[in-house]
């Protein structure tokens, strides 16, 4: 189905991914200095930062600080965020600390530098039984504990289960995902967004669910595909998708164990009211296996960062700024990036992988190396993205496309980046930054028709030159 990889992720210690650049501005917030952006989710952005008191990395999650406090939920998403800044758990991302400024709220958290654990099985396949259950048992580990301390997760899926430079499962986003939801007069969720692949029936018909047993369907979903290398539910309708989970219409690959495959089923039973409870898979023979329970510890820490963001008298004492530091009107080159940067943060510079639906995980974002000049890069983006009904906004190596028409998961917006990786050689990045990933798929590939002459290499191309006996 796919070939091998020639690069890796670069996990070994350090922590690449990447600060700000050699030239240009840098943007301080508190006492973290702004990196590049590590990633784009639905309602915030994910950006790398160093502590430049400590030297520390790590990852900095924005949201718009409006929405967040107009939400109804407030009191939820207060004791949910102090909750999880308590939380000491080797397979939870920790978070260190909140700072809001007059316009948004930035969350401090654990920079995870192994990639997310899909990656692993969209490079290398599906996994095998004991490999799965190992990540399965740290998934229920995290899960178990946040849930004993009443915080839900709510959105379970790929993208929030992170591994660090050893190889750990570190779950993502708890107490978080509460923003987006709503709670009835009857004390239970009503949510109306998710990752439908992942999502339990019962929080698809909107009746109101129980945190707990809906984590636990997302679970089974992942554990499935850990294991098969596919998803359980899968259809291009949404309708059709929504039919077979209601109905939990899956079946097992033959590979899996009738011990696996009878779990999995308790799991995916789509009555919350008789399927499994974390309890009874924590004594599940085939969960046991191996099994080490987790060592936590509990940390003495103050919540008064969290307080004054969400109290209504908010003193200003612990408002942030974001602030440009002096010097620069604007960068005269792109970002350079250094080799080591550059593996931790690419899977292998790989244009036709983008192709591929792997498995139904969806990769949205990509890069491409070029020869060509920055500026030939960017007047090439523009003009191969306007026909195509993006409206173009260029800053200096940034530039952000944004669709004309709404689509599924509304208006399909795209950033892209340029850093210079060697004199005279690119990589430019395009990321998804709203909308739904398999139109940005289609974006892209529409788009790459126009790229063609500016792409250098892919390393499919690489491997065929190496056959062929040719020099690059
Ligand atoms: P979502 O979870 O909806 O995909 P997020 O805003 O939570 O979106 O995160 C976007 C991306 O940023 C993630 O998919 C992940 O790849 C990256 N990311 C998030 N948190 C971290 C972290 N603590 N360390 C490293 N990368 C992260
Ligand atoms: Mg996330």
């Amino acid at each position: 189905m796919h070939r091998e990889k020639t690069t890796s992720r670069g996990g070994g210690g350090g922590g690449g991914g990447g600060g700000g650049g050699t030239s240009g501005s840098r943007t301080r917030v508190g006492k973290y200095e702004l990196g590049r952006t590590l990633g784009e989710g639905t309602f915030a952005k994910v950006k790398f930062a160093r502590n430049v008191e400590t030297g520390e990395h790590v990852a900095i999650k924005i949201l718009d600080k409006e929405k967040v406090l107009k939400h109804k939920m407030i009191g939820q998403i207060k004791r949910e965020i102090s909750t999880m800044k308590l939380i000491r758990h080797p397979n939870v991302v920790r978070m260190h600390e909140v700072m809001a400024s007059k316009s948004k709220i930035y969350i401090v958290l654990d920079f995870v530098t192994g990639g997310e654990l899909f990656d692993k099985i969209a490079s290398k396949g599906r996994l095998k039984e004991d490999e799965a259950r190992k990540y399965f048992q740290q998934l229920i580990n995290a899960v178990d504990y946040c849930h004993s301390r009443g915080v839900y997760h709510r959105d379970l899926k790929p993208e929030n289960l992170l591994m660090d430079a050893n190889g750990v499962l570190k779950v993502s986003d708890f107490g978080l995902s509460a923003l987006p939801q709503q709670v009835r007069e009857d004390g239970l969720l009503h949510t109306t967004c998710g990752t439908p692949n992942y999502v339990a029936p019962e929080v698809i018909n909107n009746k109101g669910y129980d945190g707990a047993k809906a984590d636990l369907w997302s679970c089974g979903v992942i554990l499935f595909v850990l294991m098969a290398g596919y998803l359980p539910f899968e259809e291009s309708n949404l309708m059709a998708l929504y039919k077979k989970i209601f109905k939990a219409d899956f079946s097992c690959p033959p590979w899996f164990s009738s011990s696996a495959k009878k779990l999995i089923t308790r799991i995916l039973d789509p009555n919350p009211a008789t399927r499994i409870t974390i309890a009874e898979v924590i004594e599940n023979e085939w969960f046991k296996k191996g099994y080490k329970p987790p060592k936590f510890e509990q940390a003495d820490v103050s919540l008064v960062d969290v307080d004054s963001i969400f109290n209504e008298s908010a003193d200003s004492q612990n408002l942030v700024v974001e602030k440009r530091e002096e010097g620069f009107i604007g960068p005269v080159a792109p970002v350079t990036m250094n080799a080591f940067e550059l593996i931790s943060t690419s899977q292998g510079l790989n244009l036709s992988s983008l192709f591929e639906k792997q498995m139904g995980l969806v990769k949205r974002q990509t890069r491409f190396t070029s020869k060509h000049s920055a500026n030939e890069i960017i007047s090439k983006i523009e003009s191969a993205a306007m026909p195509l009904g993006f409206d173009v906004k260029k800053n200096n190596f940034k530039m952000k496309l944004q669709g004309d028409k709404d689509g599924r998961k509304g208006r399909l917006s795209v950033a892209t980046e340029i850093f210079e990786v060697a004199p005279s050689l690119y990589m430019v990045e395009l990321r998804k930054a709203g909308g739904d990933t398999l139109e940005f798929h289609k974006f892209y590939k529409n788009l790459s028709t126009g790229l063609k002459d500016i792409v250098w290499k892919t390393i499919d191309e690489e491997k065929e030159e190496e056959m062929t006996g040719k020099v690059g």
